[in-house]
């Protein structure tokens, strides 16, 4: 789960993190008493969505301007000007796809007066089963690039979990960011804050780009993008609270409902499977015979005939899809649920595409009569190869 900036800078404030002050804002006409809470001369007004590259961005709308999703105002009209005009606006940025992310949120900001713009990171290496840090001299530009022309000017370290943070570890740090004296010392403590907070909160990923030191030799963290480790989501409630959904797919929500295995993906081939690993082979043998899934979907071993039918759904909802594969291997899972869970949901939303339905194991042959019975046009399959060669072929056959 991934959440803004603003709410990224908040927790980490909490851990003593050194951020800039700020007031995020919904409504355009918000900004102005946000505006006037902060000192000034400078404010930065800065999109939230989840998805970086926001401040080369550039908005579908001529009247949001040219200045991109990060943006400097030299006064409380100017950053009122710069809210009406990205409230709303959709921004394209190299993380978001050409479709684009609306802004729903922006977040104003006290403007820093940057000196040196610097790169830190701490991710879960599972190489190591450590936590690892990720430090360069070079923020605020792509670190793919920096690992690519220049991998010297990057330092990489893991933590221990036997002994967790340890003051060597804040020195690597200020070592890699060649910083002396007061700043260095800055340095060390924020590593320790970092590490706490990423263990203390189950984060998958914490990047800062930039960290920056000021003119006035502060340490300062200028964006932060943070993601956590969903399968401990259940710990921290504070955490969950800060899902913003008009960020996520809507069919993997309504999926996360009926605790379904759903991964939205650009094919046109749905897929309704039972098991992680025969999805994954139900996706490679649609491209093997030239197509592209619409998603991975995995049911589970004891679904309910409500969870295939909320499932089947959530497949013909997608517009994108053209056709679907049922393939069930009935272990746990009973042929004859599915059938029924299928029948249910057809009934209810209909079906407007060809279906192909390959029936294997428990109770096969109630679950073939089940759909036999139930008059709907299904093209039955025997086994894995002839299912997706007959939905691929429906499917281009028009
Ligand atoms: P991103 O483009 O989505 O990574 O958004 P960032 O929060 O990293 O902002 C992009 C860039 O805007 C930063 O790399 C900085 O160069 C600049 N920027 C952000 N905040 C400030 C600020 O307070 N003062 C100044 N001078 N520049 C800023
Ligand atoms: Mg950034």
């Amino acid at each position: 789960m991934n959440i803004h900036e603003y709410q990224a800078k908040a927790l980490l404030h909490e851990f003593g993190v050194p951020i800039s002050r700020g007031v995020p804002v919904l409504k355009p006409e918000d900004a102005d008493a946000a505006a006037k809470q902060l000192p000034g001369p400078i404010w930065v007004v800065k999109s939230q969505i989840h998805a970086g590259g926001r401040g080369k961005g550039k908005f579908k709308e001529a009247s949001a301007g040219d200045k991109g999703g990060v943006r400097i105002a030299k006064s409380v009209a100017e950053v009122d000007e710069f809210a009406k005009q990205m409230l709303g606006a959709t921004l394209v940025t190299v993380q978001t796809g050409p479709h684009g992310k609306q802004v729903n949120r922006l977040y104003i900001e006290e403007g820093s007066d940057i000196d040196k713009e610097f790169y830190l990171s701490l991710l879960v290496n599972r190489e190591t089963s450590e936590v690892s840090f990720v430090v360069s001299t070079e923020g605020g530009v792509n670190i793919e690039d920096v690992a690519h022309s220049t991998p010297e000017k990057i330092v990489s370290f893991s933590v221990d979990p036997a002994t967790g943070i340890m003051p060597h570890h804040g020195r690597t740090v200020a070592e890699a960011l060649k910083l002396k004296g007061d700043l260095a010392k800055q340095a060390e403590k924020l590593t320790g804050q970092l590490y706490n907070a990423f263990v203390a909160k189950d984060m998958a990923m914490l990047e800062i780009n930039p960290l920056v030191v000021t003119k006035q030799s502060q340490l300062r963290v200028l964006d932060a993008k943070v993601s956590f480790d969903s399968n401990a989501l259940y710990r921290h409630p504070d955490v969950v609270a800060l899902r913003d959904e008009t960020e996520e797919d809507a069919k993997e929500i309504e999926a996360s409902k009926y605790d379904l295995n759903y991964v939205a993906l650009d094919g046109t081939i749905g897929c309704m499977v039972n098991g992680a690993g025969l999805a994954m082979a139900t996706m490679d043998i649609i491209k093997l015979y030239g197509m592209e899934p619409a998603n991975f979907l995995d049911v589970g071993g004891g679904a309910s005939v409500e969870k295939v039918a909320a499932a089947f759904k959530i497949i013909t909802a997608d517009p994108n899809v053209k056709g679907i594969l049922v393939n069930i291997f009935g272990g746990i899972m009973k042929c004859d649920v599915i059938a029924e869970g299928v029948v249910a949901a057809v009934k209810q939303v209909g079906l407007k595409v060809p279906l192909v339905v390959r029936l294997e194991g428990t109770n096969v042959e109630l679950g073939k009569k089940i759909i036999r019975d139930s008059g709907l046009n299904v093209l039955a399959a025997d086994n894995l190869d002839d299912a997706a060669q007959k939905i691929v072929k429906a499917v281009k056959g028009g």
